[in-house]
């Protein structure tokens, strides 16, 4: 997955198209990306003793990573991500608009 934890991104498709957000935890066995303040949902709860009040609760929900582009902290521009290998053999992304190595 070319997305990352503590990634900015950009939604651009469904509800949230054109948010940015950081990238709060992802799911790569299933391809899915929680991203702050993107994708609330409606969680209706019921009371459970006295911990729990009933109510609505929003949260947010995973989005699919295909759904969002990494947004390059170098020229700050949604960036599509391609893979390098560097000298030392390591495996880096980086931005094929600007050029630079992302991490
Ligand atoms: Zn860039």
């Amino acid at each position: 997955m070319n997305i990352r934890k503590n990634d900015m991104v950009l939604v651009i498709s469904g509800k949230d198209k054109g948010k940015k957000g950081k990238v709060r935890f992802a799911y790569p066995e299933n391809k899915r990306i929680m991203v702050e303040g993107v994708n609330f949902i409606k969680k209706h709860s019921k009371a459970k003793g006295a911990a729990r009040q009933a109510g609505i609760i929003e949260r947010e929900a995973a989005i699919q990573v295909s759904n969002v582009m990494l947004l390059c902290s170098k020229c700050n521009h949604p960036a599509r991500v391609g893979f390098r290998f560097l000298a030392d053999g390591r495996k880096v992304r980086f931005c094929r608009a600007c050029g630079e190595v992302i991490d």
